[in-house]
């Protein structure tokens, strides 16, 4: 049905809006929100490395689903200590928990009304999570979306498609668990993969991963995150893992949109 878009359309920002209403009505349709932050990744990786995966996640997954993808979130819930470096660190600039919850209500209800069927919200910031579900649980009240109705919205982390056989030919025994993968090694081989211009190896610092206490301390006790500001390093990184990882994440989620979906 996607030839009612202009050819290899995949971004709403990129459709014309009459083309869109037809598409709209031509059957129940999906559109991906990628959700990322402008948070400090380390030495070797940019302030937009969560929105940029998340995004080239979405797009891969709708152009196999016949989806359109929303632009991406590119502001996240405030980085924490233990699975980004913290909020305090140069560079990460992040919305206040009311500011995330507005935007995604806001947004998830404005498609809903418009006649998306299904939305789906894409994370790729680990901070953002309870407040996009928050959002989305607003939006679906305010709409009177209920367990009966056909529109519904899915919200998924794209880590969490990592399968184990991925984990283990890229990480082996050495996974030091999603919190403390921050500008480790699943990010910095994701955008090799993606986006090898903008991933400076030669930059990137060895440490073993944070290990932090298990309670979290306000004010921040900065000298906790390890200076590179990774929680763990990049060292293993490749565009090969990249590529495996990436590959695996698209191939699995789409084949779930369209089980759950239709
Ligand atoms: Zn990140
Ligand atoms: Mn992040």
């Amino acid at each position: 049905m996607s030839h009612l878009l202009p050819d290899g359309a995949v971004h709403l920002a990129a459709v014309d809006a009459h083309r869109l209403a037809q598409w709209l009505g031509g059957g129940p349709r999906t559109v991906i929100v990628p959700a990322g932050a402008l948070e400090q990744h380390g030495p070797h990786l940019p302030l937009g490395t969560d929105g940029l995966l998340s995004g080239r996640i979405a797009a891969a997954v709708a152009e196999r689903v016949g989806a359109l993808v929303a632009p991406t979130f590119t502001f996240g819930y405030k980085s924490q200590q233990k699975s980004g470096g913290g909020d305090h660190l140069t560079g990460t600039t992040s919305l206040d928990a009311q500011t995330l919850i507005a935007l995604t209500r806001d947004v998830v209800g404005s498609l809903l009304r418009q006649g998306v069927r299904h939305v789906v919200v894409l994370n790729g910031h680990y901070e953002n999570y309870q407040f996009l579900y928050e959002g989305i649980d607003l939006a679906l009240r305010d709409g009177g979306v209920t367990a009966d109705d056909d529109r519904c919205v899915l919200l998924l982390s794209y880590w969490d498609y990592v399968s184990a056989e991925s984990l283990e030919a890229v990480y082996g025994d050495d996974f030091p668990g999603w919190d403390v993968e921050h500008g480790g090694v699943l990010e910095t081989s994701l955008m090799l993969h993606l986006e090898p211009g903008s991933v400076w190896l030669d930059r990137a610092q060895e440490h073993p991963p944070a290990r932090l206490p298990r309670f979290d301390r306000l004010p921040v006790v900065a000298d906790r995150t390890p200076p590179s500001g990774c929680l763990s390093a990049p060292t293993g990184s490749s565009a090969e893992h990249g590529r495996l990882l990436f590959e695996q994440v698209v191939r699995d989620l789409a084949a779930d949109l369209v089980a759950e979906l239709g």
